[in-house]
Formats: C-alpha cells, sequence, structure tokens
C-alpha cells in the first residue's frame, strides 16, 4: 500500500473508497451546512464533528438526573460516583497508556497549570524549560505565568525552538542540541506531541529521553495529537500529558479535556498538587476528614466531581474510536493525507503556488496538511470556503487542511482538490 500510485481522478478516488473498510463510520456523524449544501469538512483538526449519538447519551444522563436526582450518584451501573472509569479504556488506548495513567477531567489549559505544579518545581539550580517556538497561545500564556508565579523571569527561564533559517519545521538534532546545552539548568522541557500551525510530529520517545538524561521532566500537550497521530506515552516514559476531546476526539465544543501521569509518579507523596477532594482516597471520600492522601494514578490529580453530561458526549465518541480502532485509522490516514499531498503537488505543479510545509514523513506528522500560499491568499481561502470546503485559515498566509480517516473519504479529498483548483485559477 506504501508504495501507490496515486490518480487524480474521481474514479480513482471512488475506488479507493470502496477499498476501506471505514468508509461506512462517516455515516455516524453530522455534516455541517455551507451555503445549503453539506459542507466538505477539513477541519476535524479545530472542532471534530458531531456524532448522530451524542444526543441519546447525554439524553440518557438527563433522565437519569431526572429520574434518580442524588440517588443517581450511587445507583446502578452508570453511577456518577465511578462515571471517570468509563473513559479509561478507550483513553488509554489512544494514548498508549495504562488505565491508572489517565483520566478525563477539566479543560487542557486548565489541566497544563495543574499538571505544572507538580512537574515545574524551579529552584536556584534547575528553572529553565524548553518549548517549541510559535506555540500556540495558550500554551505561551500558560508557561509564562507559571513562570512569574514562582517569582522568574520568563526571559530568563523559557527557552524557545525555532527551526533553522529558511525552514519550517523542527530538526530533533536540534532540539537534543539545545537540551544538552542547558542541561544544567534544565527543569522541564514541555511541548506540543503535534505543532498546530506546521503539522509537524515530534520523536517525543527520544526528546523525552533526552530530557531525562538531562535530569529534567517531559510533559507534552497532545490537543492536536489525541486521536490523531499513535502515541506510546507509557513505554516513552513520558511524564505527563494533557490533550481536549473536542478536536480529533469529536465531543463537542469546549468539552472535557484529558490527562496522562505516568506510572512511576503514581505514588509521588513529594510531587506537589493543588488537590481537591476527587482526587482523596475514594474509600474515605465521604468522611469528611482533613489530610489529603491522593488516589493513586491519574485519579489523584482530579479536583472536583465529574462532569457528567460532559463525559457523556465525550463517550459516545469514544465508543465510535473503540470500534474503528487507533491502528485502523492511522493506515488510513496516512493513505489519505498522502493523497491530499499528491493532489497539491498535481495542482500546484511548476507554479509553486501551493508549498506543503508539514513533514513530507508520514511518521513525522498527522492527518493534517499546512500548505503556504505565495499568490491569491485569502481570496482563495474564501473561495473555495463558498463552495463547500471547511478550511482553516492562520494569517498571514497558511490554510490548514485535516482529513479526518473516521469521516473524511478520498471523494471528499478529491472534490476539494477540484474545487482548490478552480479556485487558485480565479485568484492565483
Ligand atoms: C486547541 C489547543 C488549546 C486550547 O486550549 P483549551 O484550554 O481547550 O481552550 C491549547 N493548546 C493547544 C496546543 C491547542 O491546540
Amino acid at each position: 500500500m506504501k508504495n501507490i500510485n496515486y490518480e487524480y481522478s474521481e474514479a480513482f478516488a471512488r475506488k479507493m473508497d470502496e477499498h476501506d473498510s471505514l468508509l461506512e463510520f462517516r455515516k455516524k456523524f453530522f455534516f455541517p451546512q455551507v451555503n445549503g449544501k453539506e459542507a466538505l469538512y477539513f477541519c476535524g483538526n479545530s472542532l471534530g464533528l458531531q456524532p448522530k449519538t451524542t444526543e441519546a447519551y447525554i439524553k440518557k444522563e438527563l433522565e437519569n438526573w431526572a429520574k434518580l436526582a442524588v440517588d443517581g450518584h450511587f445507583y446502578g451501573e452508570d453511577a456518577w460516583y465511578h462515571v471517570r472509569k468509563k473513559s479509561k479504556p478507550a483513553l488509554a488506548a489512544i494514548v498508549g497508556a495504562h488505565e491508572h495513567e489517565v483520566v478525563a477531567m477539566n479543560n487542557l489549559t486548565s489541566n497544563l497549570h495543574f499538571l505544572m505544579v507538580s512537574f515545574y518545581r524551579p529552584d536556584q539550580k534547575r528553572y529553565k524549560i524548553i518549548t517549541e517556538a510559535g506555540a500556540f497561545p495558550s500554551d505561551m500564556y500558560m508557561l509564562e505565568t507559571q513562570v512569574k508565579f514562582h517569582g522568574l523571569d520568563p526571559e530568563k527561564c523559557i527557552i524557545e525552538l525555532a527551526p533553522r533559517a529558511g525552514e519550517y519545521i523542527l530538526r530533533t538534532e536540534d532540539i537534543l542540541k539545545v537540551i544538552e546545552e542547558n542541561k544544567e539548568n534544565l527543569a522541564l522541557v514541555m511541548m506540543a506531541g503535534l505543532q498546530y500551525y506546521t503539522g509537524q510530529v515530534f520523536d517525543m520517545e527520544v526528546i523525552t529521553e533526552a530530557a531525562h538524561e538531562a535530569g529534567a521532566y517531559a510533559g507534552f500537550d497532545l490537543a492536536h495529537a489525541a486521536g490523531n497521530v499513535p502515541l506510546q506515552l507509557h513505554d516513552w516514559g513520558v511524564d505527563f500529558a494533557t490533550w481536549c476531546s473536542y478536536k480529533y476526539l469529536n465531543s463537542g465544543p469546549g468539552n472535557i479535556s484529558g490527562i496522562f501521569v505516568h506510572e512511576r509518579h503514581a505514588e509521588s507523596p513529594e510531587l506537589p498538587r493543588f488537590a481537591g477532594w476527587w482526587g482523596h482516597d475514594e474509600g474515605e471520600r465521604f468522611r469528611m476528614e482533613k489530610g489529603f492522601k491522593p488516589m493513586y494514578g491519574a485519579d489523584g490529580w482530579q479536583l472536583a466531581n465529574s462532569n457528567v453530561l460532559a463525559l457523556a458526549a465525550h463517550q459516545a465518541s469514544l465508543d465510535i474510536f473503540e470500534e474503528a480502532g487507533m491502528e485502523r485509522l492511522r493506515k488510513k490516514s496516512e493513505l489519505l493525507t498522502g493523497y491530499l499531498e499528491f493532489l497539491i503537488h498535481e495542482i500546484s505543479g511548476k507554479s509553486g503556488v501551493l508549498e506543503i510545509i508539514t513533514p513530507k514523513n508520514p511518521s513525522e506528522r498527522g492527518c493534517q496538511l499546512s500548505l503556504l500560499i505565495h499568490k491569491g491568499g485569502k481570496a482563495v481561502f474564501d473561495e473555495f470556503y463558498n463552495h463547500g470546503v471547511v478550511g482553516d485559515w492562520r494569517n498571514p498566509n497558511v490554510i490548514r487542511i485535516a482529513p479526518t480517516p473516521l469521516y473524511n473519504s478520498f471523494l471528499d479529498v478529491y472534490q476539494f482538490a477540484k474545487i482548490l483548483e478552480q479556485s487558485l485559477q480565479k485568484f492565483a
């Protein structure tokens, strides 16, 4: 399958769809309308589509609430008291973890802060954080204010990894070099697993190993990685990670986040944390006594009682992921994004009006391709939007297109290419 000979034709796209065992999965989702017709949706990197089952999952909890009220916490198999456990098998499979290493809770940015409380504890010797330049703004603000919270200067503490002049993506060797150069004072490497702007997947295993050798922790923001690329957080030895559920995980706008804390920190009383009663030993929680006793594993980082309605929407999507399986999704994803890449090259041709900045190597990218558009810019983007293509525009001149293997087809990608070609003819 790797050396597939792609073709720029509808017949070829249809043939690929015929051989796609995941094709039926697109029927499980609602597609939005643009100008009165069903859109070609390539924006799952920003907000995943709604599964048709989500409503029923939420409705069930509304009914439980109506019928049981407070008894819903302890009544039956679906008792809210244990509701966090339901999402663990799927989440563990998605991020490559043991179930006790993951839990769904809070929002992504909140979780970053809470995890930093435990994993960024600067002292005289170790106070530096390495991150990628041009990180997602929330992550930048988080790092900046965490450093200030400790009374330190962000300029002196935060080291940003930038690509070489004239390049768009970071070279692993350069990342390792910066870790090595700062090893005396390094407290933490905290970066994206998959860079939202360029679509680059970082070598989390190698980076983690280097961070540990330098005596630092390694944590990753997996907002664009979870549900998109294969992850083995446990085996890679990553200390902590967090993600959101509304991008590739299709769980609804602003919905619940999740965290990973490596087993080696499962029982670490020396790690400080900002605790709440839901992180306290479950068996003793209702004794309402003084003295925080954390639950084993990631659960010990929970603060508040579970958001049942949010988890219901999350579960609707996680059940679809379990059915599809990350391995099958990834296989299709490589082919689908490979097809998009092929078509972009076909269309852009010698003019070079489109330049893909996302890595060529499939193991260094997820489903998203980031395209620099050298002529026509936003007018081209607006033109294809008006023809029903939902992508994503980033100033000054980047278009992000994310064909997701769960609900995009090869025909979608072909149709986008046709519309893109026409839009370029008009404006570029
Ligand atoms: C989407 C995204 C966020 C958003 O954070 P929220 O707390 O969910 O609003 C943060 N960081 C990265 C890298 C993202 O991609």
